[in-house]
């Protein structure tokens, strides 16, 4: 359940009614719009109170020294860590004198409603002064989705029983105060004061800032514009010093006037380009808008939306809850790719400062699973981001000893910015995956030059590493030593069956995909007998299996260790890192996130369905979900294996995640691959959606309570809409050519106008096996459908 009180359910948008102060920092995540490129959390307008003040530009990032206290060869020296760009949001307002500020003073109303439609953040506030002076605030935010550089504010203030006197003070705002620091490793690096000033002007109602990090050298130019409508009496000044702009704006309004502002805010960004260039990018981005409109821009934002929902909307009925989870999901992931070109997808999206702003392989495993399918183009973005950092992956790997491209574990501009070994460069997986995602994207979209180009490279140069990471043992078998799988409670193991599997998958693509391309492949100095060479390797791969056990080993030797004291292991210790060392992690059997259960999951063809089962069961007992990324692979899997309560159990632990602040940290920023997970949970979980070898196939099942489950893929240029019932499936093609799919075992052709209705069968229906046991204290919120019971006779048994 949403527990917040504040939030009520609807389909479209997230509105809170009242204004907890214990969650502001929460709700700043919630509400933060995006483009990929800008990113704004959700402060309220006038900058206090607040949890985390947060506005970012994809890629801008400060360097600070990586301190150790015994350091080794091949330790990342710096670390990036993004940074809080200048504020363009800050809106300050005085009643006669008064400051506007919500401890002070009545407040009579708070609304905030982000909508899901409209991408506008609208804010309703009535508030007295403490001299009582009424007034109605009414801000609405956009981020464009179309003017990527470009984000606005429209304000407006109105008097209601008594003439008021008002100052509104527009701000841009530069090296704001940062947070306190923590000691959790997840969240940031406090840097204080990142920004040296390099220039400041303002004009009309016009402001300028510009400023430089002191160490990356990033010069960033937001300038701000307003468009002012009030009484006669109203009054603008603009004015500027090196760390603030300020637009001022004086009247005095009668009961019943108002005053509307509109301030349109640019943003420019460069390593190598003049300050005067950048100024003068930032002003024709403000021109653009300003033509634009209000009206313009949110006219187009809609649009952008619209088309958007068309492909990926996920309609739900029989649980409202999660059905406005799914959506407020991938408008988030949505708002995290869309224009994030050629730059990386954050593991918080541009929503907070947690994880540094790194990425990690949560966008090519969980954000790229799903956008591949929704926004095929921003996928393709980010892949040719990582194309764009193989210098940096060849760099690291040649210091490593090693071939090919070795890619990062957490990073901003293609560098390795873990310093933790055992948790970072060991997760080689994250290339696998990297290759995996390439794979996804050439066989869900028709696009040759991808393919020829960015996407035959990273294979390459992926499968390049595999050969030199792993080697052949004396029985012949190739095996992947000393790596970190998924699972992060675990390390420096032998032959990780995720890591191999994937490494597998990899070798075999990176040989098929050159061999379509021989011309290039010289271009790339790739041999013929290298592309044995992988074949061999991927033949070859060690898969460990347990023969006592029945079940396969997460990695070599891992069900001999020790098993964790569940038993003793209190609530307030998880997640365990915060309070175990990791050498008492690491030698027993607790996993952190799904390992074995998502190579289940990406590599279903390797795993019988019998030994799927006996798997699941064996690793849901010891899974403790420290990590967000871990429920929505076990709703998927749960569903595969027939445990169709707990996959409903899963997806709304995955759903909810940010909403009801699950791991207590969404305060610095939402869990974007858990958001992701949402998707993936409903469409490849419930729909049971799963790449085949040259189209897709469907399982779909409803678990009790949700009476019918709809959902648009895009694939090969064709929008698909599968729409699932108790006691049918009927999948349309709204655009494209004639589509052959697989419905569980059975073919299907659908064509535009022709769709397919296809009744479930006994046989579909999931088995209701009792679901094994998670670790004391650590199983799922027991979903029931929040939403209405269904009709009798549309139940599943
Ligand atoms: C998880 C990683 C993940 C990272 C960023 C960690 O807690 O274990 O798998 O990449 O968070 O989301």
């Amino acid at each position: 359940m949403i527990e917040n009180g504040a939030f009520t359910v609807e389909p479209w948008c997230l509105r809170e009614t009242s204004l907890d102060m214990d969650r502001l920092g929460q709700s700043e995540s919630l509400f933060a719009l995006s483009n990929g490129h800008i990113g704004w959390r959700g402060n309220l307008d006038e900058g206090d109170p607040h949890g985390l003040t947060g506005s970012y530009l994809n890629g801008v990032h400060e360097v600070r020294p990586l301190p150790y206290g015994e350091s080794g060869y091949g330790y990342p020296e710096s670390d990036e860590v993004v940074v809080n760009v200048t504020d363009g949001k800050m809106i300050r307002l005085l009643v006669d004198d008064e400051p506007f500020d919500i401890r002070y003073g009545d407040l009579h109303s708070h609304e905030r409603l982000l909508d899901f439609r409209t991408g506008l953040l609208q804010r309703t506030v009535e508030w007295s002064s403490p001299s009582d002076r009424r007034v109605r605030v009414t801000s609405m935010r956009l981020v464009s989705l179309v003017q990527r550089a470009v984000a606005a504010i429209k304000y407006e203030v109105e008097a209601f029983d008594n003439p008021v006197r008002l100052v509104v003070q527009s701000e841009l705002v530069a090296n704001e105060e940062p947070p306190p620091a923590s000691g959790d490793p997840r969240v940031a690096a406090v840097l204080d004061a990142p920004w040296e000033a390099e220039g400041f002007a303002s004009d009309g109602a016009r402001i300028e800032l510009v400023h430089r990090t002191k160490n990356s050298e990033i010069m960033v130019s937001v300038a701000a514009d307003h468009v002012v409508e009030g009484p006669p009496s109203t009054q603008v000044l603009a004015e500027g010093f090196p760390d603030l702009g300020r637009v001022t704006v004086t009247t005095t309004l009668k009961p019943g006037e108002r005053l509307t502002i509109v301030k349109y805010v640019g943003f420019g960004w460069s390593t190598v380009r003049t300050r005067e260039a950048l100024s003068d990018q930032v002003d024709a981005a403000l021109v653009v808008a300003r033509q634009s409109g209000w009206d313009g821009l949110i006219a187009e934002q809609r649009e952008y939306l619209d088309d958007f929902w068309d492909r990926a909307d996920v309609e739900i009925d029989g649980d409202e809850e999660i059905q406005q989870a799914a959506r407020f999901s991938m408008f988030h992931v949505m708002q995290a790719g869309a224009r994030s070109e050629r730059r990386a997808i954050p593991a918080k999206g541009l929503t907070g400062n947690g994880y540094d702003g790194h990425a990690f392989w949560d966008s090519e495993s969980f954000v790229l699973a799903a956008l591949t399918y929704a926004i095929p183009e921003a996928a393709a973005h980010a892949l040719y981001w990582r194309h764009d950092t193989l210098p940096e992956a060849k760099q690291r790997a040649e210091l490593l000893r090693l071939k090919g491209a070795a890619f990062p574990w957490r990073t901003i501009t293609g560098k390795e910015n873990s310093g933790y070994w055992p948790a970072g460069t060991a997760a080689f997986h994250v290339s696998a995956d990297i290759a995996d995602a390439v794979v996804r994207y050439i066989h869900a979209v028709t696009d040759e030059a991808f393919e020829r180009h960015v996407g035959l490279e990273l294979l390459v140069e992926t499968a390049r590493l595999w050969l030199s990471v792993g080697h052949y043992d004396v029985h012949g078998g190739f095996r992947i030593d000393g790596v970190t799988g998924p699972d992060e409670y675990s390390a420096i193991a032998d032959n990780n069956i995720y890591t191999n599997l994937m490494a597998q998958r990899n070798l075999r693509f990176a040989a098929d995909v050159a061999a379509r391309h021989m011309d290039r492949c010289a271009e790339l100095d790739v041999k013929k007998e290298e592309l044995t060479a992988w074949r061999d390797a991927a033949e070859a791969m060690v898969i460990p299996f347990d023969e006592t056990l029945g079940v396969h080993a997460q990695a070599e030797g891992f069900t001999a260790h020790q098993m964790w004291n569940f038993a003793a292991t209190k609530p307030e210790q998880y997640p365990l890192l915060l309070n175990f060392t990791y050498f008492d992690l690491y030698r027993k059997q607790v996993v952190k996130q799904a390992d074995l259960v998502l190579a289940m999951f990406t590599r279903g063809d390797y795993f019988s369905k019998e030994q799927k089962k006996l798997n699941f069961d064996y690793y849901e007992r010891i899974t403790v979900r420290d990590s967000s990324l871990s429920a929505c692979t076990q709703a998927v899997m749960a569903a595969e294996v027939g445990y169709l309560s707990l996959a409903y159990d899963y997806l709304a632990e995955a759903a909810l995640m940010d909403l009801d602040d699950l791991e207590h940290n969404t305060r610095d920023g939402l869990h974007v691959a858990s958001l992701a997970g949402t998707w993936i949970a409903l469409v490849s979980g419930l729909g049971g959606m799963r790449r085949t070898v040259d189209s897709l196939s469907f399982a779909p099942q409803l678990p009790e309570g949700i009476t019918r489950l709809s959902f648009g893929v895009m694939f090969r240029g064709r929008r698909l809409r599968v729409e699932v019932s108790p006691i049918s499936t009927t999948y349309s093609l709204k655009e494209g050519e004639e589509f052959e799919f697989f419905h569980y075992q059975q073919s299907v052709t659908v064509a535009k106008g022709r769709p397919a209705v296809i009744a479930s069968t006994a046989t579909d229906t999931a088995v209701s096996a009792t679901p094994p046991s998670q670790p004391v204290g650590r199983a799922p919120a027991h979903r029931v459908a929040a939403g209405g019971s269904p009709p009798k006779e549309l139940r599943s048994e």
